[in-house]
């Protein structure tokens, strides 16, 4: 599996289930570290492990064996091979805007637009091309669908002239063998970490994420009450607790 991140991570515990011998490899530190930030990605990266994934994060990939025209196995960056009879590749998706560059219209890693999604007068964008800037997080462009149908709702306001600020909560969650990670705003790796329930080496933990003394996300693990009363702390950008101790995730 070339890539940990949602699909990657995904896919490899399907497989392992099913199971194929698996290799996990991503040249980040962690699975999914972009999404989670460096602590519960650890905990992800345990959990594959325990499963009998092998992890070899930190580890890039650099091209492919093949014998007799099919696939023999992946090369790696640090020099060694892993053989394998079938290779996923996910390694992210890249907004197709080339077809707009000579548009006149702001274009980078999406289509750039304010708060408003408007791009230009007239112009809006929704869905996973949309780089849009967030009232709370700082631009930003989101691939899930839940998000798509929101700010597709949202940019339509602006065109009908009933436009506000697009700053919805971003959700997500994953199933990973017999976990559920769910998560809710923007749980950023340079954001102050605390875990506020359960026990982030074994079994279900809830944990938050802050900046400048407020909540900005919430993560939980296989505790699906708690994230539902975290939401309702990130929805309100509620205080830091001050009674944890804090640590960069
Ligand atoms: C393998 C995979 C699994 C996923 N699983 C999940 C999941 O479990 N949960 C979740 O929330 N999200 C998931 N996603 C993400 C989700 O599919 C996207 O966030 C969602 O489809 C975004 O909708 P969209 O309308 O913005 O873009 P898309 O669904 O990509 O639609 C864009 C459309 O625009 C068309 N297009 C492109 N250029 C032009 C052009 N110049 N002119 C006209 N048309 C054009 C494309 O052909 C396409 O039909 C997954 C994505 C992938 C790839």
């Amino acid at each position: 599996m070339v890539g940990a991140g949602f699909l990657g991570a995904e896919a490899a515990a399907v497989a392992r289930e099913l199971g194929c011998s698996v290799t996990l490899v991503d040249p980040l530190s962690a699975p999914m570290v972009r999404q989670l930030g460096s602590a519960v990605a650890a905990r992800v990266a345990a959990l594959h492990t325990a499963r009998g994934v092998r992890v070899r994060c930190a580890t890039g990939v650099v091209g492919f064996t093949e014998e007799g025209g099919r696939v023999a196995g992946v090369r790696l960056d640090d020099g060694t091979e892993v053989p394998a009879q079938v290779v996923l590749v996910a390694i992210g998706s890249l907004p197709a805007v080339d077809w707009l560059r000579d548009s006149g219209l702001p274009v980078g890693d999406g289509l750039l637009c304010d708060a408003f999604c408007e791009a230009a007068p007239g112009v809006v964008a929704a869905g996973d091309v949309a780089s849009w800037l967030h009232p709370d997080h700082g631009r930003m462009r989101v691939e899930h669908r839940m998000n798509a149908t929101e700010q597709g709702m949202a940019a339509a306001r602006t065109l009908l002239g009933q436009g506000q600020p697009f700053a919805p909560v971003p959700y997500f969650w994953t199933d990973q063998y017999d976990v559920k990670i769910q998560a809710y705003g923007h749980p950023s790796a340079d954001a102050d970490f605390t875990v506020v329930a359960g026990d982030p080496d074994e079994g279900p933990f809830a944990a938050v994420y802050g900046r400048h003394g407020r909540i900005t996300a919430a993560v939980t693990w296989n505790m699906p009450r708690e994230a539902r009363t975290l939401r309702a702390q990130v929805v309100e950008r509620a205080p830091w607790p001050v009674e944890a101790a804090t640590a960069h995730g």
